[in-house]
C-alpha cells in the first residue's frame, strides 16, 4: 500500500502528529494508500522552509530557474505512463485521457513557464530630460497554492509552474482525496535537483491544513483552484490579511447551439463536452440550449450518442466514462437528479442506472434532462458530473437571457455558422472564456479565469507571471 507523505524542506516526512487519512480506489471502493493528515504544525514548517529558500531563489537568474523547470517537465515526460497509472488509479479516469491529456498537459506546464520568463517585460517611462521611472517585478516572496482533486497533476503544476518561474516559493497542497501524482512531482523535483525549501508539498483536508497555510503570517500570496463556497472562505482571509489572492471556481457552463450549425459535429463535440471525465471538469458544459427548430433532432442525436458510451473500468482501454470521485460527490450528482425529477423535469437518461450495473465503485452513467425552468436550483447551482439540462430558445437575445441567468460566469461554447453572430454572442456572454464551434482548446498564453461566482484574477500566460510578481516603480531623476 503506498503511503504518501510530505516534502518539506526537501525532505519526506509524516504529518508532525503522525495522523493519516486513507485514500480510497473510487473503481473498487478499496482503500489503496495512506496520506498525511497534516495540520498547523506542518504548515509552519513549510512555510518557514519556503522563507528560508525564498533569498537565494529569487536572485538566481530567469535562465537558471528556467533549467530547473523544463528538467522536471523533461522527467514528467519520462514517466507519463507511470504518472497516468497513478492519476487514474487515484482518480478513476480513464488511463487513456491522463495518459493522452493531463500528464502531457502538466509537462507543458513546467516547460511553458521555463520559456514565459525570459519574455516578461517590465515597462520604463521617459520623463526627458528631468529622469526616468522603470518598473522592477519581483517575486511576491511564499506563496501557497491549493489545488482540486479533477484534474489533479494538470492543475497543480499549472500553479506551481509559473510561482516558481516568477521566483517565488512555494508551499502547495493537492486535494487529500488525490495525492498521488503531487507525491510522485515531489520525487520528481527531488530527481531535478531542485533545492530545499523552493517547492513544498504538503497533505491534508482544507479545513485543519489548507485555512492554516492561507492564515499563516509568512504567506504572501494564494493561488487557490476549487469550489466556489471554498473560494469565498479563502478570499475573506485573504482580504483580512491584504493578500494578493487568484480564485479559480465552479462553473455552470452554457452550451448555445443554433440553427445553421453542423449538427453531427457539434453533437460529437458536445457529448465530450458533457461527459469527459465524467462531467468532473469546472468548464463542462452543463446547460445546452439549443434553438427552437433544431431542438428535437438535436435531442435525438445527443441522446443517441451519450447512450453509446462505454462506463466502466478506467484500466479497460475502451473505457469513456469513469466512476465519479468519491461516495459524497456521487451521492450528490444522484440527489440533483433526484430533485430535478421531483420537480417535473423529464429524464431522458438517467446515469444513476450505473449504480448497480457496474459495480462496486462510484460509478454513474451519462444523465439527460429537459422541462425544467432556468430558476430552478438544479439548473443554478454546479452539479459537477454527467449531467446535463437541456432546454430551447427562440432568438439570440433569449439565448444570451438564459445562458447569463446564473450566478457563475466561467466558459459557454458557440455552435453556428454564422461568424458575425458567433462574435456578436461572445462579447455579450458574461464568462471569461468562450469557444466558437469547439470546446477545451487551450493556448496556454491565453488568460484563464471566471466572471461572477466563478472566480477573481486569471491564469495562464503573461498574466500568471504577473500575478506571482509584484510591480515596484523605481524613479532616477538626473
Ligand atoms: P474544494 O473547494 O472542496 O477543494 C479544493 C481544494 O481546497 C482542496 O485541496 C481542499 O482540500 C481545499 N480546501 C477545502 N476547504 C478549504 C479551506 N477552508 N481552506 C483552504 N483550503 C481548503 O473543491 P473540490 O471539490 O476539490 O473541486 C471541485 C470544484 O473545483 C468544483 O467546484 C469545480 O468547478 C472547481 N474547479 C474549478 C476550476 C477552475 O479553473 N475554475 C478547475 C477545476 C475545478
Amino acid at each position: 500500500m503506498l503511503k504518501v507523505r510530505n516534502l518539506i524542506n526537501g525532505e519526506f516526512c509524516t504529518a508532525k502528529s503522525k495522523a493519516e487519512l486513507d485514500v480510497i480506489d473510487p473503481a473498487t471502493e478499496q482503500i489503496i494508500a495512506s496520506v498525511p493528515d497534516s495540520d498547523s504544525q506542518d504548515a509552519d514548517a513549510a512555510l518557514q522552509s519556503a522563507e528560508k529558500a525564498f533569498e537565494a531563489w529569487e536572485n538566481i537568474s530567469n535562465e537558471k530557474r528556467a533549467r530547473f523547470l523544463i528538467k522536471i517537465a523533461d522527467l514528467i515526460e519520462e514517466k507519463r505512463e507511470y504518472l497516468a497509472k497513478l492519476e487514474s488509479l487515484n482518480t478513476g479516469k480513464p488511463y487513456s485521457l491522463a495518459f493522452e491529456k493531463e500528464i502531457p498537459r502538466a509537462a507543458e506546464n513546467f516547460r511553458f513557464f521555463g520559456h514565459a520568463i525570459s519574455s516578461l517585460q517590465s515597462e520604463s517611462f521617459d520623463m526627458g530630460e528631468v529622469g526616468l521611472n522603470y518598473v522592477l517585478r519581483q517575486p511576491l516572496g511564499p506563496v501557497v497554492c491549493i489545488s482540486p482533486w479533477n484534474l489533479p497533476l494538470y492543475l497543480f503544476t499549472w500553479k506551481i509552474a509559473p510561482a516558481l518561474a516568477a521566483g517565488c516559493t512555494v508551499v502547495a497542497k493537492p486535494s487529500e482525496i488525490t495525492p498521488f501524482t503531487a507525491f510522485a512531482l515531489a520525487e520528481i523535483c527531488q530527481q531535478a535537483g531542485l533545492p530545499p525549501g523552493v517547492l513544498n508539498i504538503v497533505h491534508g483536508t482544507g479545513p485543519k491544513l489548507g485555512e492554516a497555510l492561507v492564515s499563516h503570517p509568512l504567506t504572501r500570496g494564494i493561488s487557490f483552484t476549487g469550489g466556489t463556497e471554498t473560494g469565498k472562505k479563502i478570499g475573506a482571509i485573504a482580504s483580512q490579511k491584504l493578500l494578493p489572492v487568484s480564485l479559480e471556481l465552479g462553473g455552470k457552463n452554457p452550451a448555445l447551439v443554433f440553427n445553421d450549425c453542423d449538427l453531427d459535429k457539434t453533437v460529437s463535440h458536445l457529448i465530450r463536452a458533457s461527459f469527459t471525465n465524467s462531467g468532473q471538469i469546472c468548464l463542462c458544459s452543463s446547460r445546452i440550449l439549443v434553438e427552437e427548430k433544431i431542438y428535437e433532432a438535436f435531442k435525438e442525436k445527443f441522446l443517441n450518442a451519450a447512450k453509446q458510451l462505454k462506463v466502466g473500468s478506467p484500466q479497460s482501454e475502451t473505457t469513456q466514462m469513469g466512476p465519479l470521485i468519491t461516495k459524497a460527490h456521487r451521492d450528490k450528482v444522484s440527489r440533483a437528479v433526484e430533485v430535478a425529477d421531483k420537480a417535473g423535469a423529464k429524464i431522458l437518461l438517467d446515469g444513476r442506472e450505473y449504480f448497480t450495473k457496474v459495480g462496486p465503485g462510484f460509478f454513474f452513467g451519462p444523465t439527460v434532462f429537459e422541462g425544467l425552468s432556468m430558476e430552478h436550483p438544479v439548473n443554478q447551482e454546479e452539479i459537477f458530473g454527467p449531467v446535463v439540462s437541456l432546454m430551447p430558445f427562440r432568438n439570440e437575445n433569449e439565448a444570451i437571457q438564459l445562458a447569463n441567468a446564473t450566478k457563475y460566469g466561467l466558459s459557454a461554447t458557440i455552435w453556428t455558422a454564422d461568424l458575425s453572430r458567433a462574435h456578436r454572442l461572445a462579447r455579450r456572454i458574461e464568462v471569461g472564456i468562450v469557444w466558437i464551434n469547439s470546446w477545451l482548446h487551450r493556448d496556454l498564453r491565453t488568460p484563464f479565469g471566471g466572471k461572477k461566482h466563478s472566480g477573481i484574477g486569471r491564469e495562464g500566460g503573461a498574466e500568471a507571471l504577473r500575478f506571482f510578481t509584484e510591480p515596484k516603480n523605481v524613479c532616477v531623476i538626473y
